[in-house]
């Protein structure tokens, strides 16, 4: 690490320590050419995850991003912003579980609505309604319908339910 002082990038490690619980790393630093002291951390960078859309375009992953999108559906419902900031964390882990750095835009979208499921049915239907892009009026009942019904989201496209020409 380049010295902030004298510009020499040779020093010496002084002490390792875990913060933020485990989130990130604090190393205090000596320089070896002038002795000034200096902190530097270490932290996983989540931002540097990619999203891959429909049309093959890639996109920076953004939290805040996620999380304004959850918010809105849960508009006026009984459920706190730090609730949604769990669920979000959860999101994320599962998706950096299950993807490196590329992730394609339907796994956000699914398991955004495999959370929501579980928490809010209103917060739900305003997701589905967003991300399904429904075509009309009658997908949207079907789409209700189902969810009263028990079924599964994304077990069929929005395609099932066009009408036969
Ligand atoms: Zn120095």
């Amino acid at each position: 690490m380049k010295c902030p002082s004298c510009g020499e990038d040779d020093d010496k490690v002084l002490e390792s320590r875990a913060v933020r619980g485990g989130a990130a790393i604090r190393r205090r630093r000596v320089c070896l050419r002038c002795g000034h002291r200096f902190t530097t951390y270490e932290e996983v960078l989540r931002d540097s995850m990619m999203v891959v859309k429909r049309d093959g375009r890639l996109e920076e992953f953004s939290r805040a991003k996620l999380e304004n999108g959850i918010q809105r559906s849960c508009l006026k419902r009984p459920i706190s912003l730090q609730r949604i900031g769990t669920i979000v964390d959860r999101i994320i882990e599962d998706l950096e579980t299950r993807y490196e750095l590329e992730i394609p835009a339907q796994a956000i979208g699914d398991t955004v609505m495999a959370e929501l499921l579980k928490l809010d049915e209103v917060a739900y239907v305003r997701y589905a309604s967003i991300y399904r892009h429904f075509e009309n009026l009658e997908q949207f009942v079907s789409e209700v319908r189902g969810l009263r019904a028990g079924e599964q989201p994304g077990a069929r496209g929005p395609e099932a339910d066009a009408p036969a020409p």
